[in-house]
């Protein structure tokens, strides 16, 4: 048991499920070393969520006010994370859930599939196919879910994954703690924050966002801005580290 009083609870927490997570074949371990990379950013960024990712977060709120086919699309780490606070968002947004592997096996889609539902979360299914302009199984989504959204939300995401959905002319939203990373350089917004904090913030704008709002945000979003901001904290967090 880690301590409740403990300075780094909520990293320990975080990582304890992550490898309880790897036992069960839910992340594999190349998810335990994309988590540490995560973590580092999040040390440079106070470990908190800063203005600009709360700005951030409602915005990605406004455009899935907007889609029409809204996804949310998880993998292993996301799972291991925050199957109910993906579920709790799929609620307030009314998106789809898919469960989308870089290491595709039927046995791993099955244990995610599984640990979702066992928190509530409903999951697509279906035949996939491979309708992304990538090579390898990275392609395979289902034609109803990933390939149809308009809108759609892939945390902790692949650059390579991220650009193939902005070139199919979707809205990407990600959240990534690493502002440098081809994925958050990519996306249509970035919400660069820890993704057990962003996703609770997302779906309570959204419950409370009017369509006023949520116009004037979408049309206002500034990505670079928003990558720029990230940038900055961290900056400022190593200017000071010895003050
Ligand atoms: P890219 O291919 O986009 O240039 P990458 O190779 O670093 O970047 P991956 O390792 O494929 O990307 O994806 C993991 C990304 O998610 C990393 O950038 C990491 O910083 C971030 N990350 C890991 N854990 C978390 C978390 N809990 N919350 C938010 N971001 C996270
Ligand atoms: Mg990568």
């Amino acid at each position: 048991m880690i301590p409740e009083d403990h300075p780094r609870y909520a990293s320990l927490v975080a990582r304890e499920r992550i490898a309880d997570a790897v036992k069960a074949g839910i992340v594999v371990i190349e998810g335990a070393s994309a988590h540490g990379r995560g973590e580092a950013f999040d040390y440079l960024l106070g470990e908190t969520t800063t203005p600009s990712a709360a700005g951030a977060e409602r915005t990605a709120a406004a455009f899935f006010m907007k889609a029409a086919h809204p996804v949310i699309s998880v993998n292993g780490n996301t799972a291991a994370l925050a199957a109910e606070a993906i579920g709790e968002l799929a609620r307030a947004t009314g998106a789809l859930v898919e469960v989308n592997l870089f290491h595709r096996t039927e046995t791993r889609m099955a244990a995610i599939t599984r640990h979702l539902a066992a928190h509530g979360v409903e999951v697509l299914q279906g035949e996939a196919e491979r309708l992304l302009p990538l090579s390898h199984d990275r392609a395979l989504c289902l034609r109803e879910g990933i390939y149809a959204s308009d809108v759609i939300l892939v945390p902790l995401e692949d650059g390579d994954r991220c650009e193939a959905l902005v070139a199919m002319g979707k809205t990407v939203i990600t959240i990534d703690l690493n502002p440098l990373s081809r994925t958050a350089r990519t996306a249509t917004v970035t919400i660069v924050d820890e993704l057990t904090r962003a996703l609770p913030n997302i779906a309570a704008a959204r419950r409370e966002m009017t369509m006023e709002e949520a116009d004037r945000l979408v049309r206002d979003h500034d990505n670079t801005r928003l990558l720029a901001e990230a940038m900055a904290t961290m900056q400022e967090t190593l200017s000071h580290a010895l003050d």
